[in-house]
């Protein structure tokens, strides 16, 4: 669906796609689910009222960083008049190209992507295989390592001998050990490259975690992609998105070794809060002692040049209005559904009125409508949960700020120990917003989203 809205020319098409996609679940036929959600809606509210909740959000969240559906809400709420102002801006841009091309046609819900791509073109190009030069994969696992070692005082060192059985001769162990004290902390295995029967996508687990009540067992965790190999001797070149997505994954290995739990039922992850310490970690492949000495040319050994980095930052920004208020409003829907009383309700007619109160631009629709919204209907560990997304973003965000503020930058050492103790090592031991208020001096706010996605700051 978003490559064919993205890139036909044919606008009756894109239309009838749009149509087709956006309206699954909600065809008046044997496969609606609008009477359906109405049935579930019901169920869950009579299983809370016996567990004497208000509301099955109130429930849902009680053990959640967000603690009610109003501090939910309130993050949602921050956010959402500033994304509406920036589609504004969106559209203005797109109805701009559309004029020029002479065809009269205002913008319209099929036409978003289409004209989106045009400014992109316009404004952000970015040639990703340009980008990928500089993205060699064994660089970027020694860049990893050489930030733990800066964060975390980790040192990784390869296990060549055997002594450790792996499942496939793909797979590397190291031992992690405390750089200064050289104690052993675990081993990680890394599993990079794709294979016949490999699940595909990139995932970090653990195989024991750590826990000392009984003794200290060592940790034994993994990261895994499905990179494709390269010939023998010739370099794995990766592209700026999984070069991310390797920081992410080592940012949950990191926070499964730095662990300092005795117990293992408290090393178990907050649903809103199992994403902060991953997508935290992100940031430093952006810091410039990975750029200068990591990122460097497959040919030249150049360090990428500033303007590419540049154009990778900017890119950041790029639809954000369209981006942020899909994102917003199924998961304001998804907390309207779960705090409302839904005896009676009619899901098509509260869909709309609803989205009519909160001022839904004409030319977007919800990420996921309410007839497929498997995150808030088909099971329970994203209901009155879709919202868990954007709250990670702005912990990381705001997290990302004390770094950037620090004498030492990203690399400052008291914020880096700060982050290690009161972030990730302590797992589920601590109320995580008692723990980010250690960490930062003060609960996050939305501010340093805001200023990441290019929008304006509230009472700025
Ligand atoms: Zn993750």
């Amino acid at each position: 669906m978003a490559p064919f809205l993205t890139f036909s020319d044919e606008r009756d098409l894109r239309e009838q796609v749009w149509r087709t996609y956006y309206s699954r679940g909600d065809n008046d036929d044997e496969h609606d689910n609008n009477a359906l959600i109405a049935e579930i809606l019901d169920l869950r509210n009579e299983r809370v009222q016996l567990l004497g909740y208000e509301n099955y959000a109130a429930w849902r969240l009680e053990n959640r960083m967000a603690k009610d559906p109003a501090g939910a809400l309130g993050l949602l709420e921050a956010i959402w008049p500033a994304a509406l102002a920036r589609v504004e801006e969106e559209v203005a841009d797109m109805q701009a190209i559309a004029d020029a091309e002479g065809t009269g046609n205002s913008i319209e819900p099929w036409d978003y992507r289409y004209y989106a791509e045009k400014v992109r073109l316009a404004r952000y190009d970015l040639d990703s295989d340009e980008v990928k030069q500089y993205l060699q994969m064994a660089n970027l696992i020694d860049a990893m390592h050489f930030v733990a070692g800066e964060l975390f005082q980790f040192a990784f060192t390869p296990i060549t001998d055997g002594s450790v059985p792996v499942w496939h001769e793909d797979v590397t162990v190291w031992e992690v050990t405390d750089r200064n004290t050289g104690e052993h902390v675990g081993l990680w295995y890394l599993d990079p490259f794709a294979r016949p029967g490999k699940r595909s996508g990139a995932w970090a687990t653990t195989y024991r975690s750590h826990e000392t009540y009984d003794g200290l067992k060592t940790t034994l965790g993994s990261n895994n992609s499905n990179f494709i190999q390269g010939a023998p001797g010739e370099p794995v070149l990766i592209s700026w998105d999984d070069a991310e997505t390797l920081f992410h994954e080592f940012g949950h290995a990191l926070h499964y070794l730095s662990s300092n739990v005795a117990y293992p039922t408290l090393n178990g992850g907050v649903r809103d809060y199992t994403e902060l310490q991953s997508q935290l970690m992100e940031r430093w492949l952006q810091t410039d002692k990975v750029i200068d000495n990591y990122l460097v040319h497959v040919g030249t050994g150049e360090p990428i040049p500033d303007e590419l980095v540049a154009k990778i930052r900017n890119a950041g920004t790029f639809n954000q209005g369209f981006e942020t208020t899909e994102f917003l409003a199924s998961a304001l829907m998804d907390m309207k559904y779960h705090t409302m009383d839904p005896a009676g309700l009619d899901v098509d007619a509260f869909e709309r009125q609803a989205l009519a109160e909160l001022g839904m631009p004409d030319q977007i629709v919800m990420r996921h409508r309410s007839p497929h919204f498997t995150h808030a209907f088909s099971g329970e560990g994203y209901s009155a949960g879709y919202y868990s997304y954007e709250w990670a973003e702005v912990l990381v965000a705001d997290a990302a700020e004390a770094f950037a503020e620090a004498p030492g930058g990203f690399y400052d050492p008291e914020v880096a120990a700060a982050m290690v103790e009161h972030l990730f090592a302590i797992r589920n031991a601590v109320d995580p917003a008692d723990a980010y208020r250690e960490f930062r001096g003060r609960d996050a706010t939305v501010d340093a989203l805001m200023r990441a996605r290019g929008f304006p700051v509230p009472g700025n």
